[in-house]
């Protein structure tokens, strides 16, 4: 026969699949000689053998619960129904995972007519024992037999007031005997039955509740979101009551091993005297703080310290524990792990080694990389107030104080004066990206977590906030409201990416700084890690950011950023809009100090670390005006003003505009195809990189520039790009009379690329891998299309599991990373590889990375200390590697 029923002391808590984790835990507990009211649970197997034979219990595990009940009246010495010396349980249901939106705990079952007798004559307290009873009534009648406690309150209110009284405190004995007769005629009334006088059906109408619950809307609702499987069942325990509202002797309490916000370690929870179970969290009287406890009653604290030590010593980690004293003498009724902030985790890790408790491995394991987050963001500092003034989703963390803007041209123009200004939008789309660079933070009131905002800003470390559905946007008259509240162009609001919260005016912030103890973390994690960790910069200010979060250089800067500025689009757009070769040169001959100055910025904030530059990428006509905005200026003129030399220029720019107008340019003249076409700018880029190489190398850094040639399909294109660098070195070499040692590789984004790795390896002293673009190309998606369409939709109907754009598609767009790297090692077994798209600052695909033999991953500034961090875990996950020492070093 199969074992459903296990008493506490037959469990432990390896066993939190059958037991549940609270189960579990009180099993381990018992065994360890802790002071638990004795019990038993009924298992997960039993909630799954309850569904199978259509919602009934088994007779084999109805048999169990008795024989076990039996058990546990032994051992109290307590019996069931017995008015002379009762015995009460509660029933607790507990699954795998902790999930709110289970049944409720239900407190002294087991109680009836004759039960409370006895128990007024034991306590003797017959207020205590009546009060006891009217409560359970209440909650057994809402939680197992669907009784709307409304009733109960009612009928509680209505006999208070008959009587006079202003509170619970002054009914007495037999106030509460009225209340009960009372409350018996409301279930009478609701359920057509009477109120359950035999404990055994009241136990048995408990468990079924608890095995329904499973299933209810609001459990399917909370595993949906978490991820958690609908078979695992929840179990159900059952064990004896203590009380803690036996008088001042008694109470009960919560309390964490260590403080769950800063990770100190000091007993951190609160207690009530003379109160029972939920009490405390139902905030009916205010509870005092765990430390005054050692004045009330000094054994018991004493006695209550020893033991969370102990649990913590026991299981290795904070623990968050509830207590319960019945006339003085303590009983311990659930311990887990206890939940914490970024902050408390990473303390509460680093102390563990430090006390000897785990060893570093295991520190660095138990700090969610997703959670450190929170930390490297500027925040609102928590002393001053905030009013909320609108809510919107958390799309990108940090916080900003700015003036109210709805263009991306003004928010530029105000950025480039120094003004903080903050972009509200509809929604955004890649037009507003000068925008977006020049704000603090960007709201949108359209758009989801994984709109173009949300993307942007998250790979800028901007704050943002998307979908505030309550802010009203008047683009014409230049304001917004929210309610009755009206904000105009220029107004100061302060916004926060965490919480998704705008509210008016400056509130001041905290600068994000890495705590002692966090850097201790990352200093182990760089220990550890077998995996190099690089930034995606484009300019010296995120430069300095990546090297002081600790990137080993930079994987992936973007040279199109710095054509964007407004001081230089002009001379790009006159680049572009050249009639010949020669006022191409002029324009390009004008560009290239600026770069060559940026590149140097760059190379001295990354002092000799690595720095990988892309040349240019996107389609030229993304530096030219809108089509459409031209258009109506162009029939405007031709009204008002048809001889007007203005005229000419703007329908010479229209026409160029028209020119380069494309119906794809995703898949358009991008990447390597705009160096085929017009080689003299991708050379003028390259010589901007070797000039500033030279300064560098004067000044004695050891500067070696990896340049990198984007959208590679076939090997002939990079062939060609290739030479063009080779000879622009050699030229720079020449003026200059400095050599500058440097390697040229090209990224993988096209499928055909990474089917012919083993040909463009020839070619390729590194490969990277742009996983955006990658994930474009393979699935077919046009990211802002798909984004803004569809995506949803097909990872709410589970279509794909994830946002393949945030999480990387392992098994499709990963199959053509791992082809990649294999083909490419084939034919140059030393070829560099790495990720530079958004997913090398994501956990899971930073362990993918791993697996696949990457030798780094680069991400956004603000994200290297969680990569240093997850690729550390992928390394202990997976063990070390026996790559060439040299490339990991050199990352
Ligand atoms: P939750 O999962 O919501 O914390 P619990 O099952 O832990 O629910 O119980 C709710 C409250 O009832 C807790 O304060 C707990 O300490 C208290 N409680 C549960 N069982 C008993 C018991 N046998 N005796 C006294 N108090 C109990
Ligand atoms: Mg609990
Ligand atoms: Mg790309």
């Amino acid at each position: 026969m199969k074992k459903y029923v296990y008493l506490f002391n037959e469990g432990n808590s390896g066993m939190k699949e059958l037991l549940g984790g609270k189960g579990a835990n009180l099993a381990e507990m018992t065994n360890i000689g802790l002071p638990v009211p004795f019990g038993f649970t009924i298992s997960t197997e039993a909630c799954n053998a309850y569904y199978e034979s259509g919602k009934t219990l088994p007779n084999e595990v109805m048999d169990q619960v008795l024989e076990s009940l039996n058990n546990l009246q032994q051992k109290t010495g307590k019996t069931f129904g017995d008015p002379s010396n009762p015995l009460l349980v509660s029933v607790r249901s507990g699954s795998v995972f902790s999930m709110p939106g289970m049944m409720d705990t239900i407190l002294n079952l087991g109680m009836n007519d004759e039960t409370v007798e006895g128990i007024a004559e034991l306590t003797q307290n017959a207020r205590f024992a009546y009060d006891s009873y009217r409560r359970f009534i209440q909650m057994f009648s809402d939680v197992v037999l669907d009784v709307d406690v409304y009733y109960f309150e009612q009928l509680l209110e209505e006999t208070r007031e008959q009587k006079g009284y202003s509170s619970d405190p002054e009914m007495t004995a037999e106030d509460w005997k009225e209340v009960i007769e009372g409350y018996k005629g409301i279930v009478k009334k609701h359920t057509r039955k009477s109120f359950p006088q035999d404990p055994k059906e009241q136990l048995f109408l408990a468990i079924d509740a608890v095995f329904n619950s499973w299933n209810n809307q609001r459990a399917i609702v909370y595993r949906r979101l978490n991820k958690i499987p609908d078979h695992l069942g929840t179990a159900v325990n059952i064990q004896s009551m203590v009380f803690g509202n036996m008088g001042n002797d008694s109470g009960t309490g919560v309390a964490f091993t260590r403080d769950p916000s800063t990770g100190e370690k000091t007993l951190y929870g609160e207690y009530l005297i003379n109160a029972q179970g939920e009490d405390v969290v139902a905030g009916i009287r205010t509870p005092q703080h765990i430390s005054t406890l050692k004045n009330e009653m000094q054994e018991v604290f004493s006695q209550f310290s020893e033991t969370c030590d102990r649990l913590e010593q026991h299981y290795r980690d904070m623990q968050d524990i509830e207590f319960t004293v019945e006339r003085g003498k303590l009983f311990i009724l659930q311990t887990r792990t206890g939940k914490r902030t970024a902050q408390a985790a990473i303390r509460i890790a680093v102390e563990m080694v430090t006390e000897g408790i785990i060893d570093k491995k295991e520190a660095l394991l138990r700090v969610d990389p997703d959670q450190l987050n929170q930390l490297l963001h500027r925040r609102i500092d928590d002393k001053y107030e905030r009013k909320q003034l609108a809510k919107g989703l958390p799309a990108s963390p940090g916080a900003a104080t700015g003036q109210v803007v709805f263009d991306a041209d003004e928010a530029e123009v105000l950025g480039s004066e120094g003004k903080k200004v903050i972009l509200v939008r509809p929604e955004t789309t890649p037009d507003d990206i000068h925008g977006i660079i020049a704000a603090q933070a960007v709201v949108t009131t359209r758009g989801g977590m994984t709109s173009h905002a949300a993307v942007v800003a998250r790979g800028m470390g901007k704050a943002c906030i998307c979908g505030c559905e309550s802010l009203k946007i008047d683009l014409r008259s230049k304001q917004f409201s929210v309610g009755d509240t009206l904000v105009k162009h220029g107004d100061i609001i302060t916004i926060d990416g965490a919480s998704g919260e705008i509210m008016l005016g400056e509130i001041p912030m905290i600068e994000p700084e890495l705590s002692a103890e966090f850097k201790q973390l990352l200093a182990w994690a760089d220990e550890e890690r077998d995996l190099g960790v690089r930034a995606n910069a484009d300019n010296p200010e995120d430069s300095k950011k990546a090297f002081e979060f600790g990137a080993g250089g930079i994987g992936l800067c973007r040279t199109e950023h710095m054509f964007m500025d407004a001081k230089r689009i002009p001379i790009v757009q006159a680049m572009i809009l050249a009639e010949n070769y020669e006022e191409r040169i002029t324009a390009l001959d004008q560009l290239l100090p600026m770069q060559q100055e940026d590149f140097e910025g760059i190379f001295e904030a990354m002092q000799d670390l690595p720095v990988t530059i892309r040349l240019l990428d996107p389609p030229l006509h993304e530096f030219l005006p809108d089509k459409e905005e031209l258009l109506v200026e162009v029939t405007k003129l031709q009204i008002t003003d048809p001889q007007s030399s203005q005229l000419k220029e703007k329908e010479q720019l229209l026409k160029k505009v028209r020119q380069l107008d494309e119906f794809n340019p995703m898949l358009g003249h991008r990447g390597c195809r705009l160096g085929m076409i017009h080689p003299e700018i991708y050379a003028m880029q390259a010589k901007a990189i070797f000039y500033a190489a030279a300064q560098m190398l004067k000044k004695g850094l050891q500067i070696k520039p990896e340049i990198m040639i984007p959208l590679v399909g076939h090997v002939n294109e990079l062939r060609d790009m290739r030479k063009l660098v080779i000879e622009a070195g050699r030229q720079v070499k020449e003026e200059t009379g400095v050599e500058v040692a440097y390697t040229v590789g090209t990224m993988i984004e096209i499928p055909r690329a990474a089917l012919t790795a083993d040909q463009i390896a020839g070619e390729a002293d590194f490969f990277s891998f742009g996983t955006n673009d990658l994930t474009q190309t393979t699935f077919g998606f046009s990211r802002d299309d798909a984004e803004g369409k569809f995506l949803q939709t097909y990872i709410e109907d589970k279509i794909l599991p994830e946002n393949p754009f945030a999480v990387l598609d392992q098994e499709g767009v990963g199959l053509l990373v791992e082809m990649g790297v294999k083909l490419g090692r084939q034919t140059k077994p030393e070829l560099k590889t790495g990720i530079c798209g958004e997913h090398g600052g994501e956990k899971d695909s930073i362990d993918f990375c791993y697996r696949t033999g990457l030798d780094y991953v680069s991400c956004s500034p603000y994200r290297v200390p969680l990569a240093r961090l997850a690729a550390a875990q992928a390394t202990i996950r997976h063990g070390k590697r026996n790559r060439e020492e040299s490339i990991i070093s050199v990352m």
